[in-house]
């Protein structure tokens, strides 16, 4: 088993004049557009503790030993999230400590199949990926809840958090305490998790039996509401989320018939307004109009280009849409710095970036994509993304 050597120190100079230039340049950028003046389209860079695949390829992590052994997945986030706060790739000020160091007990993004029984798949150099159960109509019908706690995977998780949160006592990394271990439970959309248990053939069934997939999605939402009030904020969840890994393949009508009436209900029964924000990064721009008029769509994350065409939606939605958009990872991963200037270029020029309440992400920082490919992105934006 891999063991890391907690770094002591940053790598690089905090006081070094090229970092003091760099955090004064991106905290002007990142002020300018949160209050709606920008002058130029800032490369965001969250700081989330599942973002360490460009640190996985520095030190060759095996994800298997990664996703199994706690020790390994707590020093690989923190040492993960201080290298982010060292490269020059995103308008974050670097070389500074955070108040405390974040973790995430991080089986991203399993937690909901694990929990439902779907077959784990733990691979050596990406994130867990799952079989979709693939049941009957019937097998449906008489599916049980498992336990919303201890059912299926959430046990391992249990049991692993409770290891992480131990270790963590009492300790520090670079003179910040380390903790609290977010438990990472989630689920990522109503019909994305429909598909999980019932397969591609729910799609036929909208057609075939559409009293079935009313009950069987309905039925699903309610478990995805008793999950998130297991591990969230219990007494206040706030809105039933419409973000939804999957829905791309419906025809608007279809979404119109099948997802609109359910989340409402949700909403309805949790006594909250729609929360207007999507995270979307697939290709179902034709179901963004549909998101505005029910649910009051306001700002829209992880749209991708050229995958959508970003000026599209920007003019079917109009002006004010908050729009966090990203590359395509093959362009930033497999192109070189000149076609990476190219498309980024290009991107600017189409009319994406509109007036402002556009920005662009570096993504989950997954593995494989080289340092001066992510150096050369933002370079390029700072070249073409002003205003
Ligand atoms: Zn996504």
């Amino acid at each position: 088993m891999k063991t890391l050597e907690l770094a002591t120190s940053f790598s690089i100079d905090p006081d070094a004049s090229w970092v003091r230039e760099h955090n004064a340049e991106a905290r002007d950028v990142l002020e300018a557009h949160k209050a709606d003046k920008p002058i130029r389209v800032p490369v965001i860079g969250d700081d989330y503790p599942h973002m360490h695949g460009f640190y996985a390829d520095e030190i060759d992590l095996d994800y298997r030993e990664y996703y199994t052994n706690v020790e390994l997945m707590l020093h690989v986030q923190l040492e993960a999230a201080r290298r982010r706060a060292e490269m020059c790739i995103y308008d974050r000020p670097l070389g500074e400590l955070p108040d405390r160091w974040d973790l995430v007990l991080d089986h991203h993004p399993i937690q909901t199949p694990g929990w439902l029984g779907c077959e784990l798949l733990f691979r050596s150099d990406s994130v867990i990926a799952h079989r979709h159960l693939d049941l009957s109509k019937d097998e449906c019908i008489a599916m049980e809840m498992p336990d919303a706690r201890t059912g299926g995977h959430l046990k391992v998780i249990g049991e692993m958090i409770e290891e992480m949160t131990a270790l963590c006592e009492g300790m520090t990394y670079l003179g910040r305490p380390v903790g609290p271990v977010w438990n990472g439970v989630t689920w990522h959309g109503l019909l994305n998790v429909a598909l999980d248990i019932r397969g591609q053939e729910l799609l036929s069934d909208m057609y075939e039996d559409p009293e079935f997939v009313d009950a069987f999605l309905l039925k699903v939402a309610t478990w995805c509401d008793a999950l998130e009030r297991e591990w969230g904020v219990a007494e206040n969840p706030g809105a039933f989320h419409f973000s939804d890994h999957g829905i791309e393949m419906l025809s608007p009508e279809l979404y119109e018939r099948f997802i609109v009436p359910i989340i409402h209900e949700m909403n309805k029964r949790r006594g909250a307004p729609p929360w207007p924000s999507l995270h979307h990064c697939g290709s179902g721009t034709h179901l963004f109009p549909i998101m505005q008029r029910e649910f009051g769509l306001n700002d829209i994350g992880a749209l991708t280009w050229p995958l959508v065409d970003i000026a599209k939606v920007r003019r079917d939605l109009g002006e004010h849409i908050w729009i966090y958009g990203s590359v395509a990872d093959e362009i930033v991963k497999f192109g070189t710095p000149d076609t990476i200037y190219d498309a980024v270029r290009e991107l600017m020029e189409s009319g994406a970036k509109g007036s402002g309440r556009f920005a662009l992400g570096v993504g989950d920082l997954l593995r494989g994509t080289p340092m001066e490919n992510r150096e050369a992105f933002y370079a390029a934006v700072k070249e073409f993304g002003r205003y």
